[in-house]
């Protein structure tokens, strides 16, 4: 009796006669046996590496962002002046441990700065160049949740 794969349609194969075990021998087939006493079937998992893939294309997906966000931060800051530029690097340095380019996964350093350091003419106009600047880029989630964090009032 000849069984077949239900998801590649190979013929599958009792590897221990008796067992009623039948075995894909795809290698590129998910199934893996079918209990043929119960009818159970087997399949490999591929949840884990689904998982894994989408992470690390996430992760990859991000790597841009955060240089997209550090450069329209430093480049707001150079352009209000050369001391404001400092000041604001300096302190994420030595309250965070930070640069601007981490400011994409930490909106609240950068905004924790400007709110103890500047007054709200001054945060204003640097939130307004960046969101400017990134503007264009929003239809990125993760931009889009970084601007939003960092006008948020809270
Ligand atoms: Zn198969």
């Amino acid at each position: 009796m000849i069984v077949h794969c239900p998801d590649c349609e190979q013929p599958l194969i009792e590897f221990d006669p008796g067992s009623g075990n039948y075995h894909c021998s795809n290698p590129v087939c998910n199934f893996q046996y079918m209990e043929l006493m119960t009818g159970k079937k087997h399949r490999k998992s591929t949840k884990y590496e689904e998982i894994e893939t989408k992470s690390s294309i996430s992760n990859l997906d991000k790597k841009p962002k955060r240089i997209l966000v550090g450069l329209a931060i430093e480049s707001t800051l150079v352009t209000m002046g050369h001391s404001i530029f400092d000041k604001v690097t300096a302190k994420l340095k030595e309250e965070y441990n930070a640069n601007v380019f981490d400011c994409l996964d930490n909106p609240q350093y950068l905004k924790k700065i400007l709110e103890k350091n500047f007054d709200s003419n001054i945060r204003a106009v640097m939130i307004k160049s960046v969101k400017t600047i990134l503007g264009e880029f929003a239809y990125y989630e993760s931009i889009r949740e970084f601007l939003d964090k960092l006008s948020d009032k809270d």
